[in-house]
């Protein structure tokens, strides 16, 4: 039996096998190497790693782990959980199962693109959803906005912080009020409501947005506002409550009930990772503290 399992191995998952591997706990951490920024160039806004590569970033955090002996981590689905008295049993997808006295989960969400043609390949290249990842690289750029209503309104605004060049793309969406396009014309961002068809042009440089009335706009990068879902349904399945923006509802210390965890972009909270390894070492110190208590009072 492991002292926690760890569902998920991206940067949540693995600083709560970092800080509990330095406890000395037997941790099992389950991960399919899908991490949801696995589109991006570079890390930006962790310090001390700000720029990094991504892969590299992993690449030292596996390497770091490796120092830990009573970290193992294991390539695999985790596809089913299960509560039992005090514990939780889990299986991966070859059907092998392990049980674990408190379960992490660490598995990250997945972000739904616009549904416009060709902006998968330019993803993490000219379309971005963070500005906060992303906006410091497209400063005093052509920028566009792709969200409706209140949010686009917002989204737009915000954008300003970065550009002055900014420009909201509504693609036939929820119509705004003579208020909100007064702000927005006030703030010198324009509004276009036509249905975007498609973006082309050079990746990584200025591209197209065509719109479906044959406009074209040419900017430097697209910012949308994503739907997102969780990256498993295990949450789901262990009855966690999900918040309408898709994000597991959690207490003090990342707590979800008393054997049961949650930690990084899979809970409700800002999503950064910087912010996803303090979940993640928030929630190992909580897992060492109640684990400790248990073996002082057997
Ligand atoms: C394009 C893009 C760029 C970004 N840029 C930045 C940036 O510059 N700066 C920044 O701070 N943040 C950035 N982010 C956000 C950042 O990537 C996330 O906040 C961070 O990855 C969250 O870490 P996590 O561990 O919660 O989830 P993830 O990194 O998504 O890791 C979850 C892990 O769980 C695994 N998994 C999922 N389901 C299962 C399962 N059932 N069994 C086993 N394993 C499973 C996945 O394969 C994955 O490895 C960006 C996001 C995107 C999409």
């Amino acid at each position: 039996m492991f002292d926690v399992i760890i569902a998920g191995g991206g940067i949540a998952g693995m600083s709560a096998a970092l800080i509990l591997g330095r406890c000395r706990r037997n941790v099992l951490v389950c991960d399919t190497g899908k991490p949801r920024n696995s589109a991006s160039r570079a890390l930006h806004g962790f310090i001390s790693r700000d720029g990094i590569n991504p892969f590299e970033f992993r690449r030292i955090i596996r390497e770091e782990l490796n120092e830990y002996p009573s970290v193992i981590h294991m390539e695999g689905e985790v596809v089913d959980a299960e509560e039992l008295h005090e514990s939780y049993e889990i299986r991966l997808a070859d059907g092998r199962r392990y049980i674990g006295k408190y379960l992490l989960l660490a598995t990250g969400i997945v972000d739904r693109l616009p549904d416009i043609s060709g902006i998968q390949q330019y993803y993490g290249h000219n379309v971005f959803h963070c500005p906060y990842c992303d906006g410091w690289e497209m400063r005093d750029q052509a920028l566009a906005v792709y969200a409706a209503g209140a949010t686009g309104v917002e989204f737009a605004l915000k954008l300003t912080g970065w550009s002055n060049d900014v420009i909201l793309c509504t693609d036939g969406k929820e119509e705004l009020s003579q208020e909100q396009l007064a702000l927005l014309d006030r703030h010198g961002i324009k509004v276009f409501t036509d249905h975007i068809i498609s973006v082309e042009g050079e990746i990584g440089g200025i591209f197209q947005i065509r719109f479906q009335n044959n406009t074209v706009l040419s900017r430097r990068a697209l910012f949308f506002y994503p739907s997102q879902y969780q990256a498993s349904f295990l949450a789901e399945k262990l009855g966690c409550t999900i918040a309408s923006g898709g994000g597991v509802e959690a207490g003090k210390f990342q707590q979800i009930k008393s054997h049961l965890f949650v930690a990084g972009d899979a809970a409700r909270s800002i999503q950064l990772a910087i912010i996803a390894a303090a979940e993640g070492a928030e929630a190992a110190f909580a897992l060492n503290t109640v684990l400790h208590k248990e073996e002082l009072s057997e």
